[in-house]
């Protein structure tokens, strides 16, 4: 065990530290680093001889997924970045497509809307380029 002898010289690990370490080991690398005076390389070989991920996500292989509660993350799998189930990956997605859909649904349904008041309003210039007629709609005397 020489060798672990020489890596700890530099910078030596109290029981604190690695206390420390294990609270916070999802606080990354860096920030662990600056808390304890450390190398960020002096924190991650510590780590790592303590089992310790110091990924920043908050999820672990074998958690369970917070939106449905009923299934477990899949490490590497689709969700996994989001800390979601691979079902609750697609649902949210789903969700925020149909969303999206929605909006531009709405959204023609707004222009379509518009372009009856003009042509109600302007008799027939519905097809006028708006600003332009803005303008001369402002410029005419208020009675
Ligand atoms: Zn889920």
């Amino acid at each position: 065990m020489n060798h672990e002898k020489s890596l700890l010289k530099r910078s030596r690990w109290k029981s604190g530290d690695k206390a420390y370490l294990r609270k916070h080991c999802r606080d990354g690398a860096d920030a662990i680093a600056a808390a304890l005076g450390k190398s960020r390389h002096s924190v991650e070989v510590m780590a790592s001889r303590m089992g310790l991920s110091l990924s920043r996500q908050p999820w672990r292989p074998g958690s369970l997924c917070p939106r449905c509660g009923a299934h477990e993350l899949e490490p590497g799998g689709p969700g996994w970045a989001e800390g979601l189930c691979p079902p609750c990956h697609w649902e949210v997605l789903a969700e925020r497509s149909e969303r999206k859909a929605a909006e531009i649904e709405a959204r023609r349904a707004y222009d379509r809307a518009r372009d009856h008041v003009r042509a109600a309003k302007g008799g027939g210039d519905a097809k006028a380029v708006p600003w332009v007629r803005d303008a001369h709609a402002r410029r005419r005397p208020v009675p």
